[in-house]
């Protein structure tokens, strides 16, 4: 009985370490336990990251920041050596780290959920872990927008295919975090630029969801090909697309380019690219000499095929990297080293790009659909049937620039100027400051005719304008800041002073006030003024006469006229619309200034 009884605890004994053994190998997501249904809201999330860094010693949950509702911004770091800190990689060579970041739109979560499998797979299985992290140190941000993801709901995105309940699209203080990357208005997206400047990521991934028409494909992507990015990295990013579609492909998810519709919604009228501005996350990175990867799985796709394409490209892409670290890190530091050299400035750096009218032909593996008019609403609309259909499309792919700007040596910035300055420092930008008072000769610009948007866009009211070139002699404040364009962010820099650049600090509306006339005259004043004006200077009456015969609105207005002498008077401000920021175009002069 004694001997039985113990063969009997053995067994349990055996029994338990069996269960024990199988649950460690087997640690479930809240996908998984779903049945693929649901995502985590984002106490669940962090809990289960907590356990799993707690028991795996490849992973590790830190934080990046705070929301402004409080929350941790989560960041998840996977290193083989346990590596966890930025400083740990800061001499890397011939390895590489990866950023891959889910839920900036929280109700797009299926790079929340595709990130969890994966590291749950890396922290179980060293032989996996051996493959994809021989050479890569792998961070992962879960939510992003960790405000807008407990904005929690069933009715969040009208026509997205699972889970059944997800997150908001923007950010507690309704602004799109995927709006803000170089106007960084938001406090998460300044934590995220602490991180990204700390880390510097040699790849970037941000991961979506999109409709606007039905088509075959679960999975499509963007990268920054186009002419916004350094040419060494455009050329690394080409073939790593080309090893992505191919192994895509195998893995039973052809993908697809992610682009809009010449017409919107109308897939016949053709297929669009763009070049991303650095308001976006790829177009941002772009800038900052990191490729990145924009995936957009398709929310009519049932969620776990979504969720699946995603994990095959996060894998596939982690593959790639391992096998081609160290080429993609020595391209990533020539690039920096490029962009921080004179022979950047040489040719007139692209700010804008227009698409081109050449098309090529394409497959497009779409859904067929059939336009109907509606009764109720007279309005038309693609009625998709569901069936596949492969249509030949034309492809328009090719941009050229069609703003560009010549780079100076250097930028000065008065100090007043507190948030130009501040947005400056927060993208990791090198600044200096006038030690004393410089008279320096600068380029900058006049502007005129100032209109603002009247619907706010993400907070702001954008300005239109027009700039004429100036060229003065002004003088500079001691602590005006002064930023060197011999520095790696030469390409961030040149994207939120020059005006014309389209997402510029001046056309976010950060330097409105100098659009305003703060000094006025009276009638009473001007009116007198006018008449020993006409006395001094006789060729002026012929002037008005003309001005009034080619300007009937201007005739019939008195205080238009008041105001057009008035800006014949030394009292009238000159500065109005004078953008405060100067371009120094000499390397001599920059290389004598006293700085601090
Ligand atoms: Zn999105």
């Amino acid at each position: 009985m004694k001997t039985k009884g113990l063969f009997i605890s053995m067994f349990i004994l055996i029994a338990v370490a069996l269960t024990l053994a199988d649950y460690a190998t087997a640690r479930q997501t809240p996908f998984e336990e779903s049945g693929g249904k649901l995502t985590p809201t984002y106490e669940e999330t962090m809990a289960w990251f907590a356990d799993l860094a707690a028991d795996s010693p490849l992973i590790e949950l830190t934080s990046f920041g705070t929301s402004p509702q409080g929350r941790k911004l989560p960041l998840v770091i996977a290193d083989r050596e346990g590596r966890f800190t930025a400083a740990d990689h800061h001499d890397r060579e011939d390895r590489v780290v990866l950023l891959v970041e889910a839920c900036i739109h929280a109700g797009e979560s299926c790079g929340k959920d595709a990130g969890m499998l994966l590291l749950r797979d890396l922290a179980e299985n060293p032989d996996l872990a051996s493959e994809l992290l021989d050479k890569v140190t792998f961070l992962f941000v879960p939510i992003f927008n960790v405000d807008g993801h407990e904005r929690f709901g069933p009715y969040n995105r009208i026509n997205q295919n699972g889970p059944e309940e997800m997150g908001w699209r923007v950010t507690g203080q309704n602004l799109n975090l995927n709006r803000d990357f170089l106007k960084a208005d938001t406090p998460e997206m300044r934590d995220w630029l602490g991180m990204f400047n700390e880390w510097l990521p040699d790849f970037f991934i941000d991961i979506h969801s999109t409709d606007g028409a039905d088509y075959q494909y679960a999975i499509t992507y963007s990268m920054e090909t186009r002419g916004n990015m350094d040419p060494g990295l455009t050329t690394w990013t080409i073939a790593y697309e080309e090893k992505m579609n191919a192994a895509m492909v195998t893995d039973g998810f052809p993908m697809a380019p992610y682009v809009a519709f010449k017409k919107w919604h109308d897939p016949r009228s053709g297929l669009r690219t763009w070049v991303a501005t650095p308001r976006f996350s790829q177009g941002y990175t772009a800038l900052q000499n990191r490729p990145g990867l924009l995936i957009e799985t398709h929310m009519l796709k049932d969620y776990p095929t979504r969720v699946n394409s995603t994990l095959k490209l996060v894998t596939n892409t982690l593959s790639w990297l391992n096998t081609d670290a160290g080429r993609l890190r020595s391209l990533v530091l020539e690039a920096d080293q490029a962009t921080a050299s004179p022979g950047f400035r040489a040719a007139p750096f692209p700010l804008k790009f227009e698409l081109a009218e050449d098309s090529t032909m394409v497959a497009f593996a779409g859904v067929s659909y059939e336009t109907v008019t509606s009764e109720v609403t007279g309005g038309e609309w693609n009625h998709f049937t569901g069936e596949p259909e492969t249509m030949e499309l034309a492809f328009f792919g090719e941009h050229s620039p069609s703003v560009t700007a010549e780079l100076p040596e250097a930028y000065v910035i008065p100090p007043e100027w507190t948030v130009a300055i501040e947005r400056l420092a927060a993208h990791g930008v090198e600044l200096r400051r006038l030690a004393a008072p410089a008279e320096l000769e600068i380029r900058t610009w006049k502007f005129s005719d100032a209109k603002w948007q009247e619907r706010p866009y993400e907070g702001h009211h954008p300005v239109t304008f027009t700039s004429e070139p100036v060229t003065e002699t002004r003088l500079f404040p001691a602590g005006s800041v002064v930023v060197d364009m011999n520095q790696r962010t030469a390409r961030v820099v040149a994207h939120l002073l020059e005006p014309k650049a389209p997402d510029s600090l001046v056309q976010w509306g950060y330097f409105d006030a100098i659009f305003e006339r703060v000094e006025y005259v009276e009638s009473y004043v001007i009116e007198e003024m006018i008449i020993e004006m006409l006395a001094d200077n006789p060729s002026l009456a012929a002037e008005l006469a003309e001005r009034k015969a080619a300007d009937p609105e201007f005739a019939a207005d008195p205080w238009a006229i008041r105001h057009w002498f008035y800006a014949k008077t030394p009292y009238y401000d000159q500065r109005v619309g004078v953008y405060p920021v100067g371009s120094l175009d000499s390397r001599d002069v920059v290389g004598e200034l006293r700085l601090k």
